[in-house]
């Protein structure tokens, strides 16, 4: 691990793994958020050179990074924060135990408070990542945090916390689907973490590629979002060195 820190240049016997999503047009997105849309403007060779303009993109589209404004007034945005709050030593840890729509409690983190550090990054695998696209489960029924989990997870002093779903809370809305967090508010939930300034990364993927098979591995991660003045988020590239 030290040699992937050193310099954060992947070495020898250090694997990356991407744990972004690829953006594109029809990707599935948070229902409500208008959908990314991106044009090619101008071709090589007919225009001498090729770009794009990104019409429409919501700041949580694709892997992201929630700052505390999203859910904090008065709350840094993602332009505020220092990019050390985007870097860091941590663990993924696996809950792919999980079913859809259930929640993820403080007894399945307690699991693993003996490989959790003081400071980590704490990425929690379900392995949703791989119902992108498929419906329902993948929009509205993933495991999600409750306030009483988000509030243990912070208890932990942990840097940030990274899941491989759409959110960190559960889907509560009425239409197109039902309610399926039925216990608290997912805002609040969110607001625990991000008022003790714990950084959200969302919609990650390859969680499961980083522990191969084991139950919990460490690695130094890297999230850092595209800035935009004032926003409260920014889509970013998730990188694991492990
Ligand atoms: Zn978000």
């Amino acid at each position: 691990l030290d040699r992937c820190i050193v310099g954060l240049a992947p070495r020898s016997g250090c694997r990356v793994v991407d744990l972004s999503f690829v953006l594109f047009e029809g990707m599935p997105v948070w229902v409500g958020q208008p959908g990314f849309l991106c044009e090619r403007v101008m071709s090589v060779p007919g225009d001498d050179y090729t770009l794009h303009v990104v019409r429409r993109l919501s700041t949580h589209q694709g892997t992201h990074v929630d700052a505390p404004l999203h859910f904090v007034a008065g709350g840094r945005g993602v332009d505020e924060l220092g990019v050390e709050s985007f870097v860091g030593e941590g663990v993924v840890v696996d809950l792919s135990g999980k079913g859809p729509g259930e929640e993820i409690t403080v007894a399945d983190i307690q699991e693993y408070v003996p490989v959790i550090r003081k400071g980590d990054v704490v990425l929690l695998h379900t392995g949703w990542d791989k119902r992108a696209g498929s419906g329902d489960d993948y929009l509205f029924e993933y495991p999600y945090l409750v306030e009483e989990s988000a509030r243990f997870l912070a208890g932990l002093g942990i840097r940030a916390l990274g899941v491989d779903t759409l959110s960190v809370a559960g889907w509560d809305g009425t239409a197109p689907h039902g309610p399926v967090a039925r216990a608290g508010s997912p805002a609040e939930t969110h607001r625990i973490l991000l008022r003790e300034g714990v950084i959200l990364v969302e919609v990650l993927r390859n969680l499961g590629v980083v522990l191969d098979g084991e139950r919990s591995r460490r690695g130094f991660f890297v999230f850092a979002p595209v800035t935009i003045r004032g926003a409260e988020a920014g889509p970013c590239r998730a990188l694991a060195f492990v």
